[in-house]
């Protein structure tokens, strides 16, 4: 058989780069199939080396909430490069998107622009140790900070399902002040609280997790971390980089009413360019030098072309906030439809635009729950969506994204592919 053009570019990936990728999961190691080779995409279509389209539901993994090549980002991106590519002093732009995400998010009164939500996350820990002179932070099992060494304590994501629960290279030095409480588990987090008396800097949380399959807080776990680290004089960080200005345009702090101390943003915030960013209350922000004695520093932070595109993703989705129930109700047409083809072999957690199929029979609250799903199922079930023009996540342990560029046909096509897919499953 001939190989396809992407089989024959794997081929040659594989010998130049680890696994023939530059992010793990984009390898499909875990579903056993090759990896498409994107070519090009616009809205809610990508279309692949050998000329195959799919509806795509991983949109970048986060940040293209209003679909690919949206018009007002790409002239944006345009304008810009013709204005000179970097500086490396500051600009207008600049203040235009702090000025509106400060505007968006009221619990954020300053901001620094970093490269990526890694560099966001690891930039907010230091200050918040910086801040409150503590050294030991808490997060959750199963959620994702990005790959600094500190955080790649058994960190979920790809680190989950390539069956890696720490990284090598990691000193345990690095990760003896991470201490692990289990998501939606009050009695977890308190007793660290009580082991670990005045040294707690922060707790980070996801607070929608995202990253071992989308599981939603239970009723009162984000208040209830609000109130135990205001108790201990600890900080409260919100790693907001998939919920942030998708769960409604003031992110999940906005959605739950919780204010946060800190919050890092990344994905929706660059547009689709490499942009990351971290916030919060002011008196903690001065921290940050050059005002403060907390270090940190970027070549291309805050690059101008990357923030033109932050800049007209944010502008269009707060003049237009009727797309946070529109893509909610795509959503829950989705959700509804695999609940209805699958009964109960599945668990459908799903939260405005985002949601992940289980292929598990019990509620998927925590990651002990999540890692009880069937990954044969999983890889079977993504194996007939890809060869149907559907384009999941790679990994039962990812979430599906919806866009603004999804259309009732998108949709009401998946559905069909679901339902076929309940019938081939059914059938056997
Ligand atoms: C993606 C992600 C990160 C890391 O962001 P990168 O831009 O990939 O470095 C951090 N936190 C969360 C919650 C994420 O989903």
């Amino acid at each position: 058989m001939t190989k396809t053009k992407s089989e024959e570019l794997f081929d040659e990936a594989q010998h130049l780069m680890p696994g023939g990728v530059n992010s793990p999961v984009r390898a499909f190691k875990n579903v056993h199939r090759t990896p498409r080779f994107i070519k090009s995409a616009k809205g809610s279509s990508i279309i692949d080396v050998d000329g195959v389209r799919y509806i795509d539901y991983v949109c970048s993994w986060g940040p293209l909430i209003l679909g690919h090549a949206f018009p007002s980002v790409i002239d944006a991106v345009k304008n810009a490069t013709e204005d000179g590519l970097s500086f490396g002093a500051p600009t207008e732009k600049e203040v235009c998107i702090a000025r509106l995400v400060c505007d968006l998010m009221p619990h954020v009164e300053m901001l620094r622009l970093v490269n990526s939500g890694t560099e966001a996350v690891m930039s907010a820990i230091r200050v918040a140790r910086g801040f409150t002179g503590r050294n030991k932070i808490v997060k959750f099992k199963g959620c994702y900070h990005g790959h600094s060494d500190g955080l790649l304590v058994k960190a979920g994501s790809a680190a989950l399902t390539t069956s890696i629960p720490d990284s090598a290279g990691v000193p345990p030095s690095c990760a003896k002040d991470t201490l692990v409480a289990l998501y939606n588990d009050e009695q977890s987090v308190q007793e660290l609280f009580s082991k670990h008396k005045n040294e707690i800097a922060a707790v980070i949380v996801e607070p929608v997790a995202a990253n071992m399959g989308v599981v939603l807080p239970k009723n009162g776990f984000l208040h209830f971390l609000r109130d135990i680290t205001k108790k201990n004089g600890s900080l409260l960080i919100f790693d907001e980089v998939i919920t942030g200005f998708r769960l409604s345009i003031g992110g999940a702090g906005a959605y739950f009413d919780v204010k946060p101390d800190l919050v890092t943003l990344g994905k929706i915030i660059g547009g689709g360019l490499p942009m990351g960013a971290y916030g919060g209350r002011r008196d903690i922000m001065k921290c940050v030098s050059p005002v403060g004695n907390v270090y940190q520093a970027g070549t291309l932070s805050g690059n101008p072309v990357t923030v033109s595109a932050g800049i007209a993703t944010l502008e269009y989705l707060s003049s237009h906030l009727e797309l946070y129930a529109q893509l909610e109700s795509k959503t829950q047409k989705l959700s509804d439809s695999f609940r209805s083809s699958f009964g109960k072999l599945v668990q459908v957690n799903q939260i405005a635009s985002l949601m992940s199929v289980f292929w598990t029979q019990n509620p998927v609250t925590d990651y002990e729950s999540a890692v009880c799903s069937d990954t044969k199922r999983f890889s079977d079930y993504f194996g007939f969506m890809l060869d149907h023009g559907i384009y999941i996540a790679p990994s039962q342990f990812e979430a599906l994204f919806v866009s603004a560029a999804h259309s009732d046909e998108d949709i009401d096509s998946t559905i069909q592919v679901i339902q076929k897919y309940a019938k081939h499953l059914f059938e056997k």
